[in-house]
C-alpha cells in the first residue's frame, strides 16, 4: 500500500467491495481494496445470482465465468411460498437465477482483479476514516502494526456493521430483529425426493436446496421457538430436529461444513453519500435473506457508483454526477426493504391467519402480470431509473430503462451484441442510419462515449433515431 497513489479506497473485499474496484480499475482508477481477514471466507452465504447481476457481469464480458460454474433455475421463490416466480420470460442471456455458491463468486471476482493489476490487501483492519475538503485518510493496523492511508474517495464496503458508515455518522434507520432462522450446509442420508423443498405449515418453515459435492443447504425456522438469539451457537441436531417436525420426516443431517442463524434485522442508510465517502452493498442495506437479494443488489450498486466516480476522477464529469448515487440506488433499497419485509412477515409466522395469507398470495401469484411483477422486482430486470442524468429530454419511454442484449448491424455488416459494445465501461451512442439528429452526450470528455452508427432494421429500436446507453447498461434518453 503505498500512501502517494490512491484515488479511491475500498474497505471491505466482499461481493460489493470486490465488484466496485473491477469496475474502478477498468476506467485505470489507482484503488486500494482493504480488507481485515487473512483469507476468503469459505462460507457459502448467497447462493443466487439473479438473471440482472449476471447481465451486468456481462456487460464487462464477465458473465460465463460464473454461469460455467453454477447451476440455471428458471424459477425463484417468493417468501417460499408453493407459486414459483418465472423467471425464463425475460429478453435476456440470463433468463434464470444462477444457483453458485458466494465464496466462488467472491473467488472470481478477486482473479478478475488480479488480472487488473490489483491484489486485496488482507489482514488490514481499517479503526478510523476521516473526510475533509481534499480527501479522506484511512488508520488502522495490518498485522497489528499502524497503517494510514489518505485518497480522493472512501467506500463502505464492509458489511451490515459499516465502520465507515458508523464514523460517517450515517443514520441506519429500520426495525429490530424479532426471530431468527437457523442454516446448515450438511449432507443427508435421506435427502428429499425432488432436488428443492420448501415447506411451511404450523410447526414452521422449511427450505433444502442442493449445493454441490453432495452437500445441501437447510433452512428452518421452528415454530415453537422461533426467537432464538442470533449469537446463540446453531448445531446440527436443533437443525435436525426443527425439520423432521416441519416435514415430519428425518432427513439424516449430518457433516455440518457450516452452521450459523441470521435474523430478520432490517435496515437502510439514510444517506449513500456523504461528501467524499459513500455506502455501497450491506453497509447500506440489511434485511432477512428471502429470495436471495443482498448481494445482487449490493453489486448492483457498486456497478452504478464504479463508473460515476471514475467519471469524476477522470475529469470527465462534474461533481454532482456522485448525487445521482444516492439518488437512484436509495430508492432500490427502500424497495429491497419493503420486499424483505413482507416476505419475512409470511415466513416467521405459522398462525392460521398467516397460513391463509401465504396461500392467497400463492394463488395470486398464480396471474401471470402478478407473478411477473414480483419477478421483475427481484430478479432486476424491471428496475427503471426515472429520469436522465443532465438535461436532455426525448422519448420519456425509453428513460432509464435496461437495455438488453439486442442485436446489431453496424454500418460495415458486422453484427453486435450490445452489450459487448459496453465491454470498455464507457457510454454508448447508437445512430441509426444517417439521422441527422442524435442523442446528446453531457459535457464529458469524448475518451468517455463509444460512438457508432448502425443500419436501420434492428426492431427493438424502431421508432427512434439515436440513443444514449450508460456504461452500466441503462438508456439515458433517445431522440
Ligand atoms: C444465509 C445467507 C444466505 C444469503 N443468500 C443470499 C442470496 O442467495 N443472494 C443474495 O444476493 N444475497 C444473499 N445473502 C446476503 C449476502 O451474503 C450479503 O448481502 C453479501 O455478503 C453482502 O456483500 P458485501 O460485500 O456488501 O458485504 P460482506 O460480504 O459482509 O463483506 C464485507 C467485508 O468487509 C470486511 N470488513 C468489515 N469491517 C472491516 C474493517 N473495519 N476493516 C477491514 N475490513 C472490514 C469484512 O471482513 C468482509 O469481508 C445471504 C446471506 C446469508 C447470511
Amino acid at each position: 500500500m503505498h500512501n502517494n497513489d490512491i484515488e479511491v479506497i475500498i474497505v471491505g473485499a466482499g461481493p460489493v467491495g470486490l465488484t466496485l474496484a473491477c469496475e474502478l480499475r477498468l476506467a485505470g482508477i489507482r484503488v486500494a481494496v482493504l480488507e481485515r481477514r487473512q483469507e476468503r471466507s469459505r462460507h457459502s452465504r448467497a447462493l443466487t445470482i439473479h438473471g440482472r447481476t449476471l447481465e451486468m457481469l456481462g456487460l464487462r464480458g464477465l458473465d460465463q465465468r460464473f454461469v460455467a460454474l453454477g447451476k440455471c433455475i428458471s424459477s425463484g421463490h417468493y417468501a417460499g411460498l408453493d407459486t414459483r416466480l418465472d423467471f425464463s420470460g425475460f429478453d435476456t442471456p440470463h433468463p434464470y437465477t444462477l444457483f453458485l455458491p458466494q465464496d466462488t463468486t467472491e473467488r472470481l471476482l478477486e482473479e478478475q482483479l488480479l488480472e487488473d493489476g490489483v491484489a486485496i490487501a488482507r489482514g488490514v483492519l481499517v479503526e478510523q476514516t476521516q473526510q475533509d475538503d481534499d480527501g479522506v485518510t484511512v488508520a488502522g493496523t495490518r498485522d497489528g502494526a499502524p497503517f494510514c492511508l489518505r485518497a480522493r474517495y472512501l467506500i463502505g464496503a464492509d458489511g451490515g456493521r459499516s465502520l465507515v458508515r458508523q464514523q460517517a455518522g450515517i443514520a441506519f434507520d429500520g426495525v429490530a430483529a424479532t426471530s431468527s432462522m437457523l442454516m446448515g450446509d450438511v449432507r443427508l442420508r435421506h435427502p428429499p425426493a425432488s432436488p428443492m423443498l420448501s415447506l411451511t405449515n404450523a410447526a414452521g418453515s422449511l427450505m433444502i436446496v442442493p449445493l454441490d459435492q453432495g452437500r445441501h443447504r437447510v433452512i428452518a425456522m421452528n415454530a415453537r421457538h422461533p426467537h432464538a438469539a442470533a449469537a446463540q451457537a446453531a448445531t446440527v441436531e436443533e437443525l435436525a430436529q426443527a425439520s423432521t417436525a416441519i416435514a415430519e420426516h428425518d432427513f439424516g443431517l449430518h457433516d455440518a461444513s457450516w452452521l450459523s442463524r441470521f435474523s430478520d434485522e432490517t435496515r437502510l442508510a439514510r444517506r449513500y453519500r456523504q461528501g467524499r465517502v459513500f455506502l455501497a452493498g450491506d453497509a447500506a442495506h440489511i434485511h432477512m435473506p428471502a429470495g436471495g437479494q443482498g448481494m445482487n443488489v449490493g453489486m448492483q450498486d457498486a456497478m452504478n457508483l464504479g463508473w460515476k466516480l471514475a467519471g469524476v476522477l477522470k475529469g470527465y464529469a462534474a461533481d454532482s454526477l456522485l448525487d445521482s448515487y444516492h439518488a437512484e440506488r436509495h430508492p432500490v433499497g427502500v424497495s429491497l426493504q419493503h420486499n424483505t419485509l413482507a416476505q419475512t412477515a409470511m415466513l416467521t409466522r405459522f398462525d392460521a391467519r398467516t397460513l391463509a395469507l401465504r396461500a392467497t398470495i400463492s394463488d395470486m401469484l398464480a396471474q401471470p402480470d402478478v407473478n411477473r411483477a414480483l419477478a421483475s422486482e427481484l430478479s432486476g430486470f424491471g428496475l427503471r431509473y426515472p429520469a436522465p442524468l443532465g438535461a436532455n429530454a426525448g422519448h420519456a419511454d425509453w428513460t432509464g430503462r435496461r437495455v438488453p442484449d439486442w442485436l446489431l448491424r453496424l454500418t460495415d455488416g458486422t453484427a453486435v451484441g450490445i452489450h459487448e459494445l459496453l465491454h470498455a465501461g464507457k457510454w454508448l451512442r447508437l445512430t441509426v442510419g444517417d439521422a441527422g439528429h442524435a442523442a446528446q452526450p453531457y459535457h464529458f470528455d469524448a475518451a468517455w462515449l463509444t460512438s457508432l452508427t448502425i443500419r436501420p432494421g434492428c426492431p427493438q429500436l424502431a421508432g427512434i433515431r439515436s440513443l444514449l446507453i450508460r456504461p452500466d447498461g441503462y438508456a439515458d434518453h433517445a431522440v
